[in-house]
């Protein structure tokens, strides 16, 4: 559904107009006043009204000499949601832009800048997407994509969009209230403000993560029993959601680092003479705290997995200052407010 026509010549833009000046449209095309040509395909449009009350073009049913496929109502709200972000930030946005062999949902320009905001509310190839990105990539047009459905090669083992620099790509669904929603990393923005927040430049490619240098670390002692002298005793683990500096949960995986980080052993030492923890018995990783059985590495991978589930959990929190730690290789879309990026 067509958010663009020419009237009279002139190109007009069907959002931009007040309910009243919509109205004075709609007599003046029935008089024959004015005459609404549709872009697409040079043919007469009508006005229409959707259901959610967002005023666009429609061409006549009668017309078949026109590539224009049906839209879904998500699909026009998703195009006038990115131009109000556009036209906030200084961009002038044209729906449905076409030139050479491509056409963009919305082209948003600002000086020698062009990006082509896709909507891909039905299915789109992984080979097509590619494609389309190339003929944007040749005519030096930036494209990004907002998908419903992520093609299976562009997304990870955890259903998130692979991060690509050259391929942006970002997943979106409808919520309860209608409204579209961005789904990026652990973020969730409505359409609207994650495009503002993309021009606005508070969104970044960023080829590594970056932990906030003070976490809230949780230790939790759990309890086991020596095989050999069958005496029950502690033993703990570190909660491994880190958070990164653009608020990503980071399932820490380096484990050694931080198990013996100083800050870490200092906290742990802290503990066992806290009033709290006097009662813990802590023998070492790697032995019984009453008779020096050894416990060997492998039984404490298992263990430690187990040990979240137990009864008598002790945990202790607290803010500790872990310092810098970067993670490379972790390719997203790194989110800050006041631009202090992962990267
Ligand atoms: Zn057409
Ligand atoms: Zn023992
Ligand atoms: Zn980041």
């Amino acid at each position: 559904m067509p958010l663009r026509a020419i009237l009279d010549d002139k190109e007009i833009i069907s959002i931009n107009f007040t309910k009243e000046e919509w109205i004075s449209l709609k007599n003046k095309i029935k008089k024959g006043s004015s005459s609404l040509i549709l872009p697409c395909c040079k043919q007469k449009g009508f006005l229409r009204t959707s259901s959610k009350g967002l005023n666009h073009f429609v061409h006549s049913k009668n017309d078949l000499n026109c590539d224009w496929k049906p839209e879904t109502p998500q699909h026009l709200k998703s195009k006038v949601e990115i131009i109000k972000a556009c036209n906030k930030n200084g961009w002038q946005a044209i729906p449905e832009f076409s030139q050479n062999d491509w056409r963009a949902d919305v082209l948003a320009i600002k000086s020698n800048s062009r990006i082509a905001f896709e909507v891909q509310w039905s299915k789109q190839k992984e080979e097509d997407t590619k494609f389309r990105q190339e003929k944007y990539r040749r005519d030096n047009v930036r494209g990004c994509w907002f998908f419903r459905t992520i093609p299976k090669e562009l997304k990870s083992f955890n259903e998130k969009p692979l991060a690509n620099k050259d391929l942006p790509l970002f997943k979106i669904h409808e919520d309860e209230n209608e409204e579209i929603i961005v789904i990026f990393g652990d973020i969730k923005k409505s359409l609207y403000e994650f495009v503002d927040d993309l021009l606005s430049k508070k969104i970044k490619f960023c080829k590594q993560y970056r932990l906030l240098p003070e976490q809230n670390i949780e230790i939790t002692f759990y309890e086991k029993t020596c095989w050999k002298c069958g005496k029950e005793q502690h033993s703990y683990i570190i909660n491994k959601e880190f958070k990164t500096c653009c608020k990503n949960d980071y399932n820490y995986y380096r484990e050694n680092e931080i198990y013996y980080h100083p800050k870490i052993i200092e906290f742990i030492e802290e503990i066992l003479q806290s009033n709290e923890g006097k009662d813990i018995k802590f023998g070492g990783w790697f032995q019984c705290y009453y008779c020096n059985a050894e416990f060997g590495a492998h039984y404490l991978i298992g263990e430690k997995m187990d040990a979240k589930y137990q009864d008598n959990n002790i945990t202790f929190k607290k803010n500790i200052e872990i310092g810098e730690i970067i993670i490379d290789n972790s390719n997203h879309w790194c989110y800050s407010e006041n631009k202090d990026f992962c990267e």
